[in-house]
Order: structure tokens, then C-alpha cells, then sequence
């Protein structure tokens, strides 16, 4: 397309130098034949020295019997017509009019050059895209067709909570009167979040195969332009596109790109990007949330997004699309292997237990990975042998991209996770634990959710103290249990959350009878801000410090007394964790009392325990990485 746009361009540009040269040719060629008076050109007819003429308003060209032209100015009332048809000379006459459109062409012709180089480079710096040298301004929308291969929710697999949430839009679509009789207001859009290769693009574009209205698929990066205000006119566009065809749903796919912070940006501010975001947050008021079009958008980033996109009456929705869990990993698995002829001796659970970490992606790939394993020693069916080196295959690449877990990380991990829990539940102002997760998430390895009962409004001393020992509880569970030695820098983010809140108790919240009820917080900041600073003595530092140390101390120490006191719950929760990945609150009891948990679909019985099945006996290669300083498990 762009390519033909091009070159109709060119072709253009040619024809219009080409009839230039003509015109000029014409003209420059008479302006150099002899200029003849016009006595003279009468002289000359009457001598027959004229072979032919023509009249151009009162120029008027003849060729002489030299077969030179020559021009002469007819003055207005000469009759040189008559003289000429008398005398048989071939006349031939040039409208008077044509002429002057001549003139205006030939001075229009630069500007139309002009204009003609501006749009090839406007075209050639949008990177000669699909809107082309025209497309400024229109949006870039495209709406998907079951022609390119229509997805449902049956192509989705292990993100249930997501897709319910999204069958429910769905049904909105389908039937906006059922709810929107009782008053009740259809949301106008929904967020997708969650790290990449979860399936989130899948997602949106099976909501398009099951609605059966016209879904608009856009991307953010298609909205960031080198000019201004073209990516906010794409904006407007777009949603008089969608207005036309409501009901319908509006897909804009990685939206950060569009939707970043305002005044976040590099050498202040980015007037464009912050256009087109203000463009997008105009529009997305503009509707009425039952016109009947709903915005989706995707994020793998959105701590990045501008708080306006996610105030209410905007994405009222938030749907997570986290990484698969053990359960999530066997079905999405079973999803992709619908297209491989499977050999006999292929456990998808087992591949997914031995698939930690992995995303709905990196499962796609492993089970395509595995086809051409087989495929290249010859076999009719993917065996499990190939989906085992498959597996390293993928884990080398995915290293790089998601937070693939060896089984080693995974059950030190687990210990840890469970040290947390452990603690937490155990010690009576803690929060109450709801989610334990050995799912690797957002730069953690796993964590340990628990929620205060109600809204907090202050902190006392003793659940400061009982926080702290729950915090310290992942580094303690990884010395009770592999040693002094072998512990990781998994704790590092619980031992700077430990910190944070220690020197706060100090320095703040006047907890510690040794420093006493003085906020020298407000000393330390008083080095660089506006408040008046005081200067802190040597002495009185040093005794913060040792305070500090102390009371993370303390809650090592006690969160280790807890877990030697409780070992064998411990123990069996750390187990539940990596048979489940993730467990509720009320699964983490069940769990740490040694009570089936009677999930329908448990079926352990033919399950080999985790160390004894013939993927994790794969000896590993390599060796425990260190991880990067931003990756530490989190506490709470
Ligand atoms: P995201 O947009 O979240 O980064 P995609 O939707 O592009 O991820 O996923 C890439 C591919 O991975 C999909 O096309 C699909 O083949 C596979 N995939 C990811 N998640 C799932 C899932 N939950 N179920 C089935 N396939 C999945
Ligand atoms: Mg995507
Ligand atoms: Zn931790």
C-alpha cells in the first residue's frame, strides 16, 4: 500500500516536470526565434515569405521561408486575419483562455513541487506506514474479522479469574438492556495487567471471536508520532469510528506506551504523548458508558501508567492476568498439545509441575520446541523425551525474559514463603496471611499476602515488633533450613523492608526507650530540604544504629524460635506449597494441620511425589544464579 502510494507519487512528480519542460520548451523557444516588428511581418507575408502562423492573443509566431520562427506583437487593431487568409497563409489561432490556464499552471507548479517533497518526507519519516502520505491523523484501527483466524475462550486456558471477568463484558455486549435496566451502569472499559506472555492480547482477541460485535484492535505505539497533535486527531478518530459501529469493543494493546505518567518524561515533558493521553481521557468521559462501547486495554507496565487512566469512570475494571499456576500450566499445555500428535508416555502434569515459572507463552513454545525435537529425529508423536529437552531449550532462552525457577530455587523458595506464613499466623496482631504463592511475580520469587482486617489507621509497638519477626521469618526458615551458609539473597528485600520499618519505629514513632520520643527523621531530611535541620551527635547516631540492630534482631530471633517450635507444620506447609504453588488462607491452615485439602481436582494419587518423577531427576546443569538486586521474594 505504501508502496503504491509511492510510486503514484512519482509518477505524478514526472508528468508535472515533463509539462513544465513543455511549457517552458514552447515558450523559450519562441522568446529566442527573432522578434520581428510588425511592419516588417507584413512585408514579409506580402513577399509570400510566410509559410505558416499562429495567433497566440497578440503574439503572434510564423515561420519564414528560412524555416526560422519569428514572433511579432499584432497591434490591436491590425486586421491580420484577413491580410493572412487573403494571402493563403495557413492560420492557425491558440484560444485566448487556454493560454492564461497555462500561465496559472506553469505558476502554481513550484508550489505543487513543494507540497508534493513535504508529503514524500512527512511520509518517508512516519516510516512510510500503513496510513500513508493521507493517513495523518486517521486512526490506525484495525477491525479483526474472523478471516484472521478466530479465537475464542476455549483457546485461553489457566487464567480463569480473568476470563470470567471478561465473559462477563462480554455478556454486556451481548445484552446491555438485561443490565442496564435496573439502573445499573455498564463499565466503559477494562485493563488487562500482568506480566508478558500471559496471554493478554490472546485474551482480548478471544473476546472478539465470542462477542459477535466489531472489535477494533489498535496498539499504543501506533498513537506516538514525531508531530503534534497527530496522534490525539488518531484518538478522536478513533472513537468516531467506534461510535459508528457501537456496539462494539476497542482494543488498545500495550498502552503504556500512550498512557505514561504526564510530566514523567525525559527533558520535561513530552507535549505529544501528553496530547494524545489527554486526547484519550477526554474521549473516554466523552461516552456514556451505555453507548455500548467498551475500551480494553493491555499493560505489562502498569506502574508506569498515568493515574488519570485509572480513576473510576474510566478503566473501572482491573483484570490480572498473572502467571499460570501448576493447574493453569497443565491445562494451557493441554491447549497447545491439541495440535501435536502426543506418544503414549506423555504426562502434561508432569511437565507442568516441572515448568515453574513459566508463562502461557513460554508453554506455546516449549510445546512447538518439543514437535520439532521430534520431528527431527524422525518420530511419528512428540514423546516425553522431547518435551524434556524442549524444556532446557525454552528455560535457557526464557531465563532471559520471565523468572524461570529451577526446582532448587523453588523449594528454597517454598521453605521461605512458608517460613513467612508460619510466623504470620502464628503471632496474634500479625495481619491475617490470605495468600501464600511460590509463583514467580513481579520481579519476587514468590510471596505472602495478608491483609489487615480493617482499614489501618495506626501502627502499635508490639505489632511493629510481631511485622518485624514475619518479615525476618524468610531468611530465618532458609537458616533453620539449609544452614548459615547456603542462604541466597532471596531475603534482601525482606531485610530493606525490616529496615525501613525499624528505623521508622526509631526515628519516627519514638519506640525504642533508648532514643526516646524525638523524630530525628526530620534531622536526617533537614541536611537537604526545607525544614530546619539540627545536627544529630555521633553518640546518639550510633545508638540508633545498634537500636535498629537490635530490633530486626529480635524478630529474627523470634521468628526463628517460632518455626523450631512449629518444624513439622512448617514442614508440611513448605510441601503443600510446592505440590500447589499457591494456597488461600484457609488452605494454608488445612495445609499446615495436615488436613486433605479436597480440591476436586487433586488427584495425587497418581502423581509421583515431586523429587522422584523422571523430569525433576534431570540432573540440572546450571547453577544457582545469583539474581538481580530488584528480584527478592517479598515479605508481606
Ligand atoms: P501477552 O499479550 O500477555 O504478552 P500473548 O497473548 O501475546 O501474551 O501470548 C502469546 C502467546 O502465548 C499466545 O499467542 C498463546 O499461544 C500463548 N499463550 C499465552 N497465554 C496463554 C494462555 N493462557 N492460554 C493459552 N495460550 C497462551
Ligand atoms: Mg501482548
Ligand atoms: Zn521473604
Amino acid at each position: 500500500m505504501g508502496n503504491a502510494r509511492n510510486l503514484a507519487f512519482w509518477v505524478v512528480l514526472f508528468v508535472l516536470v515533463i509539462s513544465l519542460f513543455n511549457l517552458f520548451g514552447n515558450g523559450a523557444g519562441t522568446q529566442q526565434s527573432n522578434e520581428k516588428s510588425y511592419s516588417e511581418f507584413v512585408q514579409a507575408v506580402d513577399a509570400g515569405a510566410v509559410a505558416e502562423a499562429r495567433l497566440d492573443g497578440e503574439q503572434l509566431f510564423y515561420r519564414g521561408s528560412d524555416n526560422r520562427t519569428y514572433v511579432t506583437i499584432v497591434p490591436a487593431d491590425a486586421e491580420v486575419t484577413n491580410m493572412l487568409v487573403d494571402k493563403g497563409v495557413p492560420l492557425t489561432a491558440e484560444a485566448q483562455e487556454q493560454s492564461g490556464l497555462a500561465t496559472f499552471l506553469v505558476g502554481l507548479l513550484p508550489f505543487l513541487l513543494l507540497i508534493g517533497v513535504w508529503i514524500y518526507f512527512m511520509n518517508r519519516m512516519q516510516g512510510g506506514g500503513k496510513g500513508g502520505a493521507m493517513g495523518f491523523g486517521k486512526s490506525r484501527a484495525k477491525l479483526l474479522t474472523e478471516k484472521q483466524g478466530r479465537v475464542t475462550f476455549d483457546d485461553v486456558a489457566g487464567i480463569d479469574e480473568a476470563k470470567e471477568e471478561l465473559e462477563e463484558i462480554v455478556e454486556f455486549l451481548r445484552n446491555p438492556q438485561k443490565f442496564s435496566r435496573l439502573g445499573g451502569k455498564i463499565p466503559k472499559g477494562a485493563l488487562l495487567v500482568g506480566p508478558p506472555g500471559t496471554g493478554k492480547t490472546l485474551l482480548a482477541r478471544a473476546i472478539a471471536g465470542e462477542a459477535g460485535v466489531p472489535f477494533f484492535t489498535i496498539s499504543g505505539s501506533d498513537f506516538v508520532e514525531m508531530f503534534v497533535g497527530v496522534g490525539a486527531s488518531r484518538v478522536r478518530d478513533m472513537f468516531e469510528q467506534a461510535k459508528k459501529n457501537a456496539p462494539c469493543i476497542l482494543f488498545i494493546d500495550e498502552i503504556d506506551a500512550v498512557g505514561r505518567a504526564r510530566g514523567a518524561g525525559y527533558g520535561g515533558g513530552n507535549d505529544e504523548r501528553e496530547q494524545t493521553l489527554n486526547q484519550l481521557l477526554v474521549e473516554m468521559d466523552g461516552f456514556e458508558a451505555n453507548e455500548g462501547i467498551i475500551i480494553v486495554a493491555a499493560t505489562n507496565r502498569r506502574d508506569v501508567l498515568d493515574p488519570a487512566l485509572l480513576r473510576p469512570g474510566r478503566f473501572d475494571r482491573q483484570v490480572t492476568v498473572p502467571n499460570p499456576d501448576i493447574k493453569g500450566r497443565e491445562k494451557i499445555l493441554g491447549v497447545h498439545a491439541r495440535k501435536v500428535p502426543l506418544g503414549p508416555d506423555v504426562d502434561l502434569r508432569i511437565i507442568a509441575r516441572g515448568t515453574p515459572g513459566f508463562s502461557g507463552a513460554d508453554l506455546a513454545n516449549l510445546v512447538n520446541e518439543a514437535a520439532l525435537m521430534a520431528a527431527r529425529v524422525g518420530r511419528r508423536f512428540v514423546a516425553m523425551l522431547d518435551f524434556e529437552q524442549a524444556k532446557d531449550k525454552v528455560m535457557m532462552g526464557a531465563e532471559r525474559r520471565s523468572m524461570v525457577m529451577t526446582d532448587a530455587q523453588k523449594e528454597m523458595t517454598a521453605y521461605h514463603e512458608a517460613g513467612h506464613a508460619v510466623v504470620g499466623i502464628t503471632l496474634p496482631k500479625c495481619d491475617p496471611v490470605y495468600k501464600a504463592t511460590i509463583i514467580p511475580r513481579g520481579g519476587a520469587l514468590g510471596m505472602v499476602m495478608s491483609l489487615p482486617e480493617m482499614d489501618r489507621l495506626n501502627m502499635f509497638r508490639d505489632e511493629c515488633h510481631q511485622r518485624l519477626a514475619m518479615t525476618m521469618a524468610g531468611k530465618a526458615a532458609e537458616v533453620l533450613k539449609y544452614g548459615e551458609d547456603a542462604v541466597s539473597n532471596g531475603p534482601s528485600g525482606d531485610i530493606q523492608q525490616a529496615s525501613q520499618l525499624s528505623r521508622a519505629m526509631i526515628m519516627r514513632w519514638g519506640m525504642s526507650d533508648k532514643v526516646g520520643n524525638i523524630d530525628y527523621a526530620e534531622a536526617h531530611e533537614g541536611y537537604s530540604g526545607n525544614t530546619a535541620g539540627f545536627s544529630v551527635s555521633t553518640q546518639t547516631k550510633e545508638l540508633i544504629e545498634e537500636e535498629v540492630k537490635a530490633f530486626i534482631e529480635q524478630g529474627y530471633e523470634e521468628a526463628k524460635r517460632i518455626l523450631t517450635e512449629k518444624k513439622d507444620e512448617w514442614e508440611r506447609l513448605a510441601q503443600g506449597l510446592l505440590e500447589y504453588e499457591t494456597l488461600t488462607g484457609a488452605e494454608i491452615k488445612k495445609v499446615m494441620a495436615g488436613e486433605p485439602l479436597g480440591r476436586d481436582d487433586d488427584g495425587d494419587a497418581d502423581v509421583p511425589p515431586a523429587s522422584g518423577n523422571s523430569v525433576t531427576a534431570i540432573p540440572k546443569t546450571k547453577p544457582r544464579k545469583p539474581k538481580a538486586p530488584d528480584m527478592e521474594p517479598e515479605a508481606t
